[in-house]
């Protein structure tokens, strides 16, 4: 790690640590060479909502574990930057659910996928738990998308109610919601089609919700009537309050 990220007190510690993370999970083969873009893509966003979990954002993030655990099968599909940042957090989230992880990338090679599963299962290992990690042999397809970014699994997002697809894009979203099911998505760029097109959209960053996910699960939340416009334009508001402020 170089010196500036390996020292908590520098200003930017925490955007460098997790480059550095992604910088380490491109070493391993683990993502796709766009990975590192839409990060940076999301880095904008984050600096213009002011890089902190918005009160809108928490709520969106109870009610996502409320969904999650009301669900009849839920399942969390994973990507090769969802794993990278955040894949220990969601393990212990599918753990804590009791549901299957599935691993569904946009550029899938034999050589990704194997080097996403060692990551996980190292994971695992280190937590001692036991979570089913789905995707190495799909068997089912998305309606409505062509070509292997249409693979899944019969078992996890083919029959899933409810599934959170941190960082998922725009069509595969949409092709999920019309499957019926109930699509939580999450995405600092709340002008993206992928967070127009989710049932949920947390406007956040991966690992903060993360965080916050997880420390919701088991907890009391109501379900409440997503209004997924008005949590959209919380963001909005909160990324033009943010910009007149200097
Ligand atoms: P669209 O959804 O409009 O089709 P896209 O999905 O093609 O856009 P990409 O750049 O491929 O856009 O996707 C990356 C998306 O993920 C961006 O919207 C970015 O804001 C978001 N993103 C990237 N890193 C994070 C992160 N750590 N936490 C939350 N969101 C992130
Ligand atoms: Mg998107």
């Amino acid at each position: 790690m170089n010196d500036i990220a390996a020292d908590p007190s520098h200003p930017r510690y925490k955007s460098l640590l997790l480059r550095h993370l992604l910088e380490q999970a491109a070493e391993k083969g683990m993502l796709a060479a766009s990975a590192l873009i839409a990060h940076g893509r999301g880095e904008a966003f984050d600096y213009l909502l002011g890089e902190q979990t918005t009160p809108s954002a928490l709520i969106a993030t109870q009610q996502a574990a409320a969904r999650l655990m009301s669900a009849k099968r839920p399942v969390i599909s994973l990507n090769g930057n969802v794993v990278a940042l955040a894949g220990r957090e969601m393990l212990l989230v599918a753990n804590a659910l009791g549901c299957p992880v599935e691993i569904n990338i946009f550029y899938r090679t034999p050589e990704r996928m194997t080097a996403l599963l060692n990551h996980l299962e190292d994971i695992k290992q280190e937590l001692n738990i036991d979570v089913e990690i789905l995707g190495a042999n799909p068997d089912a397809r998305i309606p409505g998308l062509e070509g292997p970014r249409a693979n899944c699994t019969n078992k996890g997002i083919f029959s899933s109610d409810v599934i959170l697809v941190p960082l998922e894009d725009g069509d595969r979203c949409e092709a999920l919601v019309a499957m019926g099911k109930f699509v939580i998505v999450v995405d600092l760029n709340p002008l993206s089609r992928s967070a127009i097109m989710g049932n949920l959209t947390i406007v956040d960053e991966l690992t903060r919700f993360a965080v916050n996910l997880f420390a919701a699960i088991g907890e009391d939340y109501e379900l409440q009537d997503i209004d997924n416009d008005a949590l959209l334009s919380d963001a909005h508001a909160q990324i033009a309050t943010n910009a007149t402020k200097r």
